[in-house]
């Protein structure tokens, strides 16, 4: 079953049970307005069925529907119809009436919005028509004490069933929301923040060393010889480097510190508030620990890392520049040899490295 199935069998089962609700409380309230007017045997017939069968029925059909959604839609027109067929019935009894024609465009209007209100009042409409031409046409203009009591459950506990409804959709929807923002700004591969993610952390944090006129650092890593490593022992052992890396950032780094997956087999940090010696200093302690790594499926592989990092400084007019002095950095580390942590502005290794 496609997407849409799925939506119509949720919707159906979702109408089944306010279905059940509203139509049983309708039928005492149509009960009591009609029996004064002493219906025929059929009319009766009628009551119950639409009271206790239809919502049963509807839901079947739904189900076994090739298109549960547009089964359902259906559905709604036809108890839409019935209701105005009713609303002639009891010979516009006011208060059944209007709480028969009230709580369906309430029903109507929350499932399909204004454009399913107008075909559901299309549908009341051509019911009472028919009921108009079935029934002798009267108008009863008061309605009794008993009569208006019989309303009462129907009108006090539908709008709360119905919103209960709503209430709990709006809260799946919200949860589903927060949890598609999550996925948007993680990595699938690694559960670091993403690029996008990272870039406006990064952004996040310049605006704030501006303020403060000082600040920490940021980390470009890269993999050296990953292409080889992928080439070499397959892209799944070069997926299992890639985590490794992940964790090892995530158990390495301070709460405060920011990694990201900047893109391949590039990562990325943002080191708040440290200076850049300690920085330097975190960072080499992260390579040769990372060096150190083996791995079961493939015993001779051992994999290096690459790091360029940079200090935030007040002649960064804006955040590409700090980066791009990172990314300075790590060229620097990439073409003297890799296996290295640079700093920008010196060309020498900060610490030694091999
Ligand atoms: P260098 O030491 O200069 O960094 O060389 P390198 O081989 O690491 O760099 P290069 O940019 O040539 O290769 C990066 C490779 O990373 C190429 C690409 O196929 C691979 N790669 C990118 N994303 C993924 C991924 O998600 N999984 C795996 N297994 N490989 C990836
Ligand atoms: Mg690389």
């Amino acid at each position: 079953m496609g997407k849409a199935g799925v939506k119509g069998l949720s919707l159906a089962k979702r109408l089944y049970t306010s279905r059940i609700l509203g139509l049983s409380l309708g039928l005492l309230c149509v009960c009591v307005a009609m029996y004064p007017l002493n219906p025929a045997p059929w009319v009766w017939g009628g009551m119950l069925f639409n009271g206790l069968l239809w919502p049963h029925l509807a839901y079947q059909w739904a189900r076994r529907s090739k298109a549960p959604y547009h089964a359902e839609h259906r559905n709604l027109l036809v108890d839409a119809f019935l209701g105005g067929f009713w609303v002639a019935a009891m010979q516009f009894n006011p208060l059944p009436s209007a709480t028969t024609i009230s709580m369906m465009a309430m029903n109507n209007v929350a499932i399909g919005g204004l454009r399913f209100l107008l075909a559901g009042s299309v549908a009341q409409i051509m019911g009472v028509g028919v009921g108009f031409l079935m029934f002798r046409l009267a108008f009863i203009p008061e309605t009794s004490q008993l009569q208006l009591y019989a309303c009462l459950p129907l009108m006090c506990l539908y709008p709360l069933a119905l919103g209960w409804l709503c209430f709990r959709q709006a809260h799946a929807l919200g949860r589903q929301k927060r949890e598609l923002l999550a996925l948007s700004r993680t990595d699938s591969l690694t559960g670091l923040l993403n690029h996008g993610a990272w870039k406006d952390q990064l952004e996040v944090e310049f605006q704030r060393c501006q303020r403060q006129q000082q600040g920490g650092a940021i980390a470009l890593i890269d993999i050296d010889h990953f292409k080889a490593i992928n080439d070499t022992y397959g892209h799944v052992a070069g997926d299992i480097v890639l985590r490794q890396l992940s964790k090892v950032l995530k158990q390495n780094l301070r709460a405060t510190d920011i990694a990201g997956r900047y893109g391949g087999d590039e990562f990325c940090v943002i080191l708040p508030d440290l200076p850049l010696a300690s920085a330097a200093a975190a960072m080499d302690a992260l390579r040769a620990r990372f060096a150190t790594l083996g791995y079961e499926q493939s015993p001779a592989l051992t994999v290096s890392l690459s790091i360029g990092l940079a200090a935030f400084s007040l002649a960064h007019t804006d955040a590409t520049l700090w980066l791009n002095d990172a990314d300075q950095a790590l060229y620097a580390a990439k073409t003297t040899g890799r296996n290295r942590v640079i700093c920008c502005g010196s060309q020498n290794e900060v610490l030694d490295s091999v």
